[in-house]
C-alpha cells in the first residue's frame, strides 16, 4: 500500500481493473481518460461508487501523484512522459498485479513473442487443465493479470506483450518463454534492439528460461542466461536439453528423466491443430513451460487434443468449388503472415492494409513460389503490389480499391476468379486492419460472410 496517489492512465480493461484493485484495497486513486464517451462514463460510473475519481481530458498527472499505472501507453505518449518528468514512478498493470499478489501466490509460466502468443498460451492452459492444476490464461490475451492474481487458481499463464515488458521491472516467473522476435511496433519501441529488450524482460527473473532455437534473435536473448536451466525448442531434431520434433513426434530432451541418451515421447504432430509449423512451435513453447511446471508428458499430449483454437487464425471457412477459404486475419504483421504462407502449397493470397512501416520484401520473394495470385485492398496496398512486381512479375495481381463495406465481397470475388481446384484462398493481410475495419476480428468476418455469400451463389 502506498501513501501517496495513484494515477491510472485510461479506462481500458486493464486501467479500469487496477484503478477497482487498488481501490478495493483502500488506496487514493485517480484515473485520467482522453475520450468521453458512452463507455468511459459508464465505466467512471462504476469506479465513482468504489471512491475512484475520472479526470477526462488531463494532460498531466495531479499534484502530489506519487505513481503511475500504465496499462501500454509509450514512454513518449504526453501523459507517461509528464510523469517521467516529475519523477513519479511509472510501472505496467502487469508490474502492479506481480507486486500485488499475495504471498503463496500461484506461481506464473510467462510467454511472449512477435506472433503465437495467444495459441501457444491458450494450448498451456489446456496442458495445465489436462493435468488438473486449475489454471487461468491473463495478461495480453484479455484478463487483466490485477484481477487474476488473488483467484483461485494453481498456476497461471501470462501473455505479455512488449509493451507490457517494457513497464515491468521486477517479475520472476517460474518459467518464460520468447517465441519469436521480428520486426513490429517500431514506432512503439524506436528501435529493433529496444523492442527486442523489451522482450528480454521476460527471461530476467526467471527460473526456467524457454526460447526458441530456431529463432536467431530469440536464442541470442536467452544467451546470458545460459547460468540457469535453459531449454530451447526446435522444430528439428533436438539436442539435449531441448524439446524438438522426431520424425512425426514431439519429443522432449530437457525434462525427461536422462536427456542426454533418451528422449520422452509428449505428443504427435497430428495433435498439433490447426497444423502449421508455427503451431508446432507453438505448441513446444507451450510444453516446455508446462514441463518446468512438472506437467507429465502425457498432458502435453491430452492438453494439445483439447485445445480450441481462437478464431481468425488460419481458421477454415468454407470449401467452395474444391477451393478451400482460410482466414487468418489475425496475421497483422509479415512474420505472422509469413507462417501463414508457409502452410499451404499453392496459394491466393488476400493482403493489405496497414503495414506500420513494416517490410514486405522478404516476404514476399519467399512467398512467391507458392502464389497462384493475389487481390490487394487497404492503404499499403500499393507497396506490396511493388514487391509482388520485383519478386512474382509473372502471378497476377488484382488491386481492389475502396473503403466501403463491399469492398471484402469484391475481394472474395477476385480471389474466386483467380483460384483454380486444390489452390487455399488465405485472408493473411501482413497489415493491420483499422484503415478500414474496427480491428481483426470484424476483417475476418467481413471475409467469412463473403466467402459464404459466395458458397450460396455457388
Ligand atoms: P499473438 O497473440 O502473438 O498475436 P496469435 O496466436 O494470436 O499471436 O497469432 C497471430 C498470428 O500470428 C496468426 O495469424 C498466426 O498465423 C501467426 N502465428 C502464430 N504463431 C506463430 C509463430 N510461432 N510464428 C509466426 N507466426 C505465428
Amino acid at each position: 500500500m502506498t501513501s501517496g496517489l495513484t494515477c491510472v492512465a485510461g479506462l481500458g480493461v486493464s486501467g479500469t481493473a487496477a484503478a477497482r484493485v487498488l481501490a478495493g484495497r483502500g488506496e487514493r486513486v485517480v484515473v485520467l481518460e482522453a475520450v468521453e464517451g458512452d463507455r468511459q462514463r459508464a465505466a467512471a460510473a462504476e469506479l465513482a461508487r468504489l471512491g475512484v475519481e475520472v479526470r477526462f481530458g488531463a494532460s498531466a498527472p495531479p499534484e502530489g501523484t506519487t505513481r503511475l499505472v500504465t496499462t501500454g501507453w509509450a514512454p513518449h505518449h504526453p501523459l507517461v512522459a509528464a510523469a517521467l518528468d516529475r519523477g513519479v514512478e511509472v510501472v505496467g498493470e502487469v508490474e502492479l498485479a506481480w507486486r500485488l499478489r499475495p504471498g503463496q501466490a500461484a506461481p506464473w509460466l510467462a510467454l511472449t513473442g512477435t506472433n503465437g502468443k495467444t495459441t501457444a498460451v491458450r494450448m498451456l492452459t489446456s496442458i495445465l487443465a489436462a493435468a488438473g492444476h486449475r489454471a487461468l490464461a491473463v495478461g495480453n490475451v484479455g484478463v487483466p493479470v490485477v484481477e487474476a492474481v488473488g483467484g483461485p487458481y494453481d498456476v497461471l499463464a501470462v501473455e505479455l506483450s512488449s509493451f507490457q515488458l517494457h513497464w515491468s521491472s521486477t517479475l520472476a516467473p517460474q518459467a518464460a518463454a520468447v517465441l519469436n522476435v521480428a520486426p513490429d511496433h517500431l514506432d512503439w519501441h524506436g528501435s529493433l534492439e529496444a523492442y527486442a529488450a523489451a522482450k528480454a524482460r521476460v527471461f530476467e527473473r526467471a527460473g526456467t528460461v524457454v526460447y526458441n532455437a530456431d529463432d536467431e534473435i530469440a536464442a541470442k536473448l536467452a544467451e546470458p542466461h545460459a547460468g540457469r536451466k535453459t531449454v530451447g525448442f526446435t522444430l528439428q531434431v533436438p539436442r539435449a536439453g531441448q524439446l524438438g520434433v522426431v520424425e512425426d513426434l514431439l519429443v522432449d530432451r530437457a525434462f525427461c528423466p536422462d536427456p542426454v541418451h533418451a528422449a520422452e515421447e509428449l505428443a504427435t504432430l497430428a495433435d498439433v491443430r490447426p497444423f502449421a509449423p508455427h503451431n508446432v512451435a507453438n505448441a513446444l513453447a507451450a510444453a516446455a513451460l508446462a514441463r518446468a511446471h512438472g506437467v507429465p508428458a502425457r498432458a502435453v499430449r491430452q492438453g494439445l487434443l483439447d485445445f480450441v483454437p481462437d478464431p481468425h487464425r488460419m481458421e477454415f471457412v468454407e470449401r467452395v468449388g474444391e477451393v478451400d477459404y482460410v482466414n487468418d486475419s489475425k496475421a497483422t504483421n509479415p512474420h505472422a503472415a509469413a507462417a501463414a504462407l508457409a502452410a499451404y502449397p499453392s496459394i491466393v493470397w488476400i493482403a493489405g492494409g496497414r503495414l506500420k512501416g513494416a517490410d514486405v520484401e522478404d516476404l514476399v520473394r519467399r512467398a512467391a513460389p507458392r502464389l497462384r495470385g493475389a487481390v490487394l485492398l487497404g492503404a499499403d496496398r500499393a507497396r506490396i503490389a511493388e514487391a509482388m512486381a520485383r519478386h512474382a512479375p509473372n502471378v497476377p495481381v488484382v488491386d481492389v480499391a475502396g473503403q466501403d463495406t463491399g469492398v471484402m465481397d469484391r475481394v472474395v470475388t477476385e480471389a474466386a476468379a483467380l483460384a483454380s481446384p486444390g489452390d487455399t484462398v488465405l485472408l493473411a493481410p501482413a497489415a493491420a486492419s483499422l484503415d478500414m475495419f474496427d480491428g481483426y476480428p470484424a476483417r475476418g468476418e467481413a471475409f467469412a460472410r463473403a466467402v459464404h455469400e459466395l458458397g450460396r451463389r455457388g
